[in-house]
């Protein structure tokens, strides 16, 4: 499995496992779970979850479904940006742990930013990081001058920001990923297919059929091929995860990536971040 280097020194999968909306219907249970356990034995061992997806739901799914493999995985949880304050960040991550049924986070972000100083929620990470309850901490969200103003708070231990970006939302290319290269802070890519909109796009199609692949597996590669970046699809099936793990063998021909880069320019001026 491709790997993305963290600041620290430690790799991670280029490609994860999004659990949002995972959890949520008892019909699915079953096959979610499938899901989730086929991923990590195929490499996809980056778990991405928060207490805010199905309000804990997907944390206990993940538990439920790869309690035993817990040694094997690198899990990604959130915290609500009301939460991210010197006095309620540590009951927001003892909450997720319990419900993860773990005793440390690998990765804990900041969901988005809310009203809480980040100089206090840097505070609040590194004291989570000393008492052993959580590894590494970022954010998400945080367009460019929100990441000056962290490392400026003193956030400069910051491991992550996850983002939307996707073929189709390529703002970030502008300057945020640029200045997250610069600072060797990995990008998480959330949203990677564009919750699925993405597929049926007719240069996608065109590029899957030239490389006999499907248009998942062109998207996701895509996302992966710039440097330091983790995707972290959604994949509610064992099919869709074993489609989207073979993503992370694929090389784009430089004529697949032109015709995509026609389809899907760059962008040419600065646009605010978006998210979903
Ligand atoms: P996504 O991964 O772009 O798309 C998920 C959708 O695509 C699901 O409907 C899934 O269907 C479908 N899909 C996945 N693989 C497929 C394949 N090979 N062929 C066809 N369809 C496929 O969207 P997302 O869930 O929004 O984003 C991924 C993860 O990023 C989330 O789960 C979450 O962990 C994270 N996220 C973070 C934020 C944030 O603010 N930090 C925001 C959004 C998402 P099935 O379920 O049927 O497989």
């Amino acid at each position: 499995m491709k790997t993305v280097l963290l600041p620290g020194g430690e790799r991670v999968p280029a490609l994860g496992q999004g659990t949002w909306m995972i959890g949520e219907r008892r019909d699915q249970r079953a096959a979610e779970i499938a899901a989730l356990r086929t991923g990590v034995e195929l490499g996809m061992t980056l778990i991405d979850t928060a207490e805010m997806y199905g309000e804990g739901a997907a944390e206990t799914l993940v538990s439920e479904a790869l309690g035993p493999m817990r040694e094997t995985l690198f899990l990604v949880s959130k915290a609500y940006p009301q939460n991210a304050s010197r006095k309620r960040l540590p009951l927001a991550c003892e909450a997720s742990l319990k419900r993860l049924g773990t005793d440390r986070i690998d990765l804990y972000l900041l969901h988005w930013r809310g009203s809480v100083p980040l100089g206090e929620t840097v505070e609040a990470m590194e004291a989570l990081k000393r008492a052993g309850k959580i590894r590494h901490w970022g954010v998400s969200n945080l367009d460019t001058d929100d990441m000056e103003e962290l490392v400026a708070v003193g956030g400069d231990a910051c491991t992550t920001d996850q983002i939307l970006y996707n073929l189709t939302r390529r703002g970030p290319e502008h300057d945020l990923l640029p200045w997250l290269q610069d600072h060797r802070m990995p990008i998480m890519a959330y949203s990677p297919v564009e919750q699925g909109r993405l597929l049926g796009h007719p240069a996608l199609i065109d590029g899957a059929q030239r490389m006999d692949a499907t248009p998942a597996q062109v998207a996701l590669a895509w996302t992966m091929q710039q440097q330091g970046v983790i995707a972290i699809p959604k994949a509610g099936t064992v099919e869709h995860v074993r489609e989207n793990r073979a993503a992370a063998d694929l090389e784009l021909p430089d004529a697949v990536i032109a015709a995509l880069d026609a389809a899907f320019p760059r962008p040419r001026e600065r646009r605010p971040l978006e998210m979903l």
